[in-house]
């Protein structure tokens, strides 16, 4: 589903990463941990290319994209993007639109789609993560996780192969964090495949078919949620994990 070789980022002198490898199956998890700064925001914003990568190459579904010699075209990001549906840590709402017209937004501009087709499925993603009864508020209305949810949702209507989440609850009070980590959940039990800049632990321990631990532009280590967060192999793997205790 998703095979990334060699891939590389620099903003400027700044090498952010070095040289990444590694690869999604259809329908698995794979959580995105790390100190501050070792890359995975940038890592994850690679895979859709919010930036765009120095060197190395990404594979999304039957899309490959080579970053060796020249950035990619309009087109080829383009196609890239679309097997792919971003939540960010803040959510990105439309303020001017509510919830419901914020979520068909995408598909009935992008996808020329119709209005009323994408209202009934909008309907039953509004329900799944539980933002039915609030599909005709307005975002400030909502709270964070609230929003979040909406965010969700509105990803989800492109019917993305993967869904590529940042941080998605660390903008949230500690009372919401909950609700949107449940969506969350309830999206990985149905097989979505999803990649996961995360900073709870616990909800990888859950969630996650495979952690990967980053540092300082590397991946240092990769395995299971137990292999990487009971019996981690690597020094700064045990680093990170007992600064967290
Ligand atoms: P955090 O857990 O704090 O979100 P992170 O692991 O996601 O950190 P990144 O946000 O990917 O790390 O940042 C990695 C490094 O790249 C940092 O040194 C950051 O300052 C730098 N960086 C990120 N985006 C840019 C940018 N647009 N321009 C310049 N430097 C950037």
């Amino acid at each position: 589903m998703i095979d990334v070789t060699n891939l590389k980022k620099k903003f400027d002198e700044l090498t952010v990463l070095e040289s990444i490898d590694f690869s999604v199956k259809k329908g698995e998890v794979v959580c995105l941990i790390g100190p501050s700064g070792s890359g995975k925001t940038t890592l994850l914003r690679c895979l859709n290319l919010l930036e765009v990568p120095n060197g190395g190459s990404i594979t999304i579904g039957n899309k490959t994209l080579t970053f060796d010699n020249a950035p990619p075209s309009k087109k080829d990001t383009i196609a890239l993007r679309s097997f792919s549906g971003m939540v960010f840590q803040g959510f990105h709402l439309f303020p001017h639109k509510t919830v419901m017209e914020n979520i068909i937004e995408a598909p009935l501009v992008v996808k020329k789609r119709k209005k009323v087709e994408l209202m009934k499925e909008g309907d039953v993603l509004l329900k799944k993560v539980g933002m039915f009864e609030h599909r005709d508020k307005y975002p400030d209305s909502l709270s964070g996780g609230q929003q979040q949810r909406a965010a969700i949702a509105r990803a989800l209507m492109m019917n993305p192969e993967v869904m590529l989440f940042d941080e998605p609850t660390s903008a949230l009070d500690p009372q919401l964090v909950k609700e949107v980590l449940r969506v969350i959940e309830e999206l990985a039990k149905e097989g979505q495949t999803m990649v996961i800049v995360t900073h709870e632990m616990n909800f990888a321990r859950r969630v996650a078919d495979k952690v990967l631990f980053m540092d300082e532009g590397f991946i240092v280590e990769e395995g299971t949620a137990s292999e990487v967060l009971e019996n981690p192999k690597e020094q700064r793997t045990k680093e990170f994990l007992q600064l967290l205790d």
